[in-house]
């Protein structure tokens, strides 16, 4: 049994303060079924970790694929360790389109978190050309297998199937097609890794709110969601984690 995981990504949103205010909302929930994540920009990550309570991951938005040295701007994976973050989102489809990073790029990424034993959630998913064209599976699975190249064990990644097509543009997949790609991801997983294909968590993301949460958390491939606008309100947040908590 796969536990629902509920996952915010504030992008590049929230000031530390705001970040604490969200973080006194939170504090006051109780969870069972479901474990929760919040991935704020990077100078926020420290404080976050420190004041909201300890059930909640707080991921890193981003990470380097460098151990240390001369790569302004960037963070390293020691850096979150030392400040107990354990948790990072790779392969976002604004870090691969914005900032040009590749599947080369990304799979040295995951390769270094892994190493440095921190969990990721690593995000694939087609554009809308791709999807017009009806070729959106064999995209996803050459950009999956491309992002794992080299990597053997699963075990502490989750997958995040975020069509861009419906990131920020509150054009939500259906439940039945995101099912249908989140069970065939499955199945590339089972064909490629084995077993860990039953216990991998895959998200879903891409204009999830309140309003359609519940629906595409009770799909039966889908182990959570991936949330950007609708995880900025701490209201709409949690009552998407209460989607989660009633299934
Ligand atoms: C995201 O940024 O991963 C995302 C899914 O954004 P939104 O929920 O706003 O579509």
């Amino acid at each position: 049994m796969r536990k629902k995981y509920i996952c915010g990504n504030w992008k590049m949103n929230k000031t530390s303060s705001e970040a604490l205010e969200f973080a006194k909302k939170m504090n006051n929930l109780e969870f069972r079924n479901v474990d929760v994540l919040i991935a704020p920009s990077f100078v926020t990550l420290e404080s976050l970790r420190k004041n909201v309570k300890s059930e909640i991951k707080v991921a890193a938005q981003n990470v380097s694929e460098f151990d240390n040295g001369a790569y302004t701007g960037e963070v390293s994976t020691n850096m979150l360790k030392d400040i107990q973050v354990e948790d990072v989102i790779i392969g976002h489809s604004e870090r691969r389109g914005i900032f040009s990073e590749d599947d080369n790029i990304i799979s040295s990424k995951v390769k270094k978190a892994l190493g440095d034993e921190l969990s990721v959630i690593l995000c694939v998913g087609e554009p809308l050309e791709v999807k017009e064209k009806n070729e959106e599976l064999s995209f996803v699975k050459e950009e999956l297998l491309n992002s794992l190249k080299g990597i053997e064990n699963l075990g502490n990644i989750t997958i995040a199937y975020e069509p861009i097509w419906a990131i920020g543009t509150g054009k939500t997949c259906s439940q039945e097609d995101a099912e249908k790609m989140c069970s065939e991801i499955r199945k590339i997983i089972d064909k490629n890794y084995g077993e860990i294909s039953k216990k991998i968590r895959i998200l879903y993301g891409g204009s999830v709110k309140p309003s359609n949460a519940k629906e595409i958390l009770s799909m039966e491939n889908i182990d959570g969601v991936l949330v950007g606008g609708a995880s900025l309100n701490a209201d709409d947040f949690i009552e998407i984690i209460k989607c989660g908590e009633s299934l």
